[in-house]
């Protein structure tokens, strides 16, 4: 069991990549607070854990709140006694987001809310219970558009992405010394509700799989294992990373399908 013994929070957990996260974080030993602002959706991971045999709770929190972020971290705490994994991993993409010239104020701000400063609140709290626990592991989620542009825009969303990494690179600097890694998990595109309801026809889904050299969309699972890695004591020389899960995407100048 690669995180016996080890707590872990996981925001967005009610859904997609969190919610795999969670499962994967429960069958490796690990006792998890599965957070969402959507509650029937973290219970339902809570419930899928516990038939399982694992440990979870539910916590309900809206990552772009500080008080939501400060209980959170309580309730790890509270729960389980201490923390040593933090995924920072809720994340939203509005319909709405596209170019500068068309995308209105209101879709930045709140992007930026739950995208970026979701992350910076998560460990404005988080640290402090990392360092009460010896030290950690903390994961961000940013997006392979951190470091690619894409001719169908969605600004907020690959702005907010590329502060994530920049956020972690700072921290897991700053933190180095203290035991507490800090690493970026970059996914490619995956087939989880976020994405298939942003690429909302076959023609959009097809323009952006041309671009794929595996020629097929991302698996949650697939990143659950990646945060495994960088959650365990297996990284324990791995910090400031790009972690890139993305089916070859930025590696790619042409790819076989031209
Ligand atoms: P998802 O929509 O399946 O799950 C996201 C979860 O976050 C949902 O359960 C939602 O309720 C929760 N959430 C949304 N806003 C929240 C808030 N303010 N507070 C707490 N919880 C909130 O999405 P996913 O595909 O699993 O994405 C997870 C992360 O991965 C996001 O940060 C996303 O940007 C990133 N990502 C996704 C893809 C992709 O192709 N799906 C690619 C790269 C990066």
């Amino acid at each position: 069991m690669r995180l016996q013994d080890k707590v872990a929070l996981i925001t967005g957990a009610g859904s997609g990549i969190g919610r795999e996260t969670a499962r994967l974080f429960a069958q490796n030993g690990a006792s998890v607070v599965a957070v969402d602002i959507n509650v029937p959706a973290a219970q339902e991971t809570v419930e899928r854990i516990r038939e399982a045999g694992g440990t979870a709770i539910a916590c309900a929190a809206d990552v772009a709140r500080a008080a939501d972020c400060e209980h959170m971290v309580q309730e790890a705490e509270r729960a389980f006694g201490k923390l040593n994994i933090l995924f920072n991993n809720a994340g939203i993409m509005l319909s709405e987001d596209d170019d500068a010239v068309t995308t209105d104020e209101s879709i930045w701000d709140k992007t930026m809310a739950v995208n970026l400063k979701g992350v910076f609140l998560g460990c404005k709290y988080g640290i402090p219970a990392l360092r009460r626990a010896g030290g950690g592991s903390i994961i961000n989620t940013a997006s392979f558009v951190a470091l690619l542009g894409a001719a169908t825009p969605q600004l907020a969303y690959t702005a907010s992405k590329g502060g994530v990494l920049a956020m972690t690179r700072e921290l897991a600097v700053v933190h180095a010394r203290e035991n507490i890694r800090v690493n970026a998990l970059c996914p490619g595109p995956l087939r989880t509700e976020l994405l298939m309801k942003f690429l909302d026809s076959e023609e959009k889904r097809q323009r952006r799989l041309v671009h794929i050299p595996m020629g097929r969309f991302g698996e949650a699972r697939e990143m659950a294992y990646a945060a495994l890695y960088l959650a365990s004591d297996e990284a324990a020389f791995v910090t400031g990373t790009e972690f890139v899960v993305d089916g070859g995407i930025t590696a790619a100048y042409v790819t076989p399908e031209g």
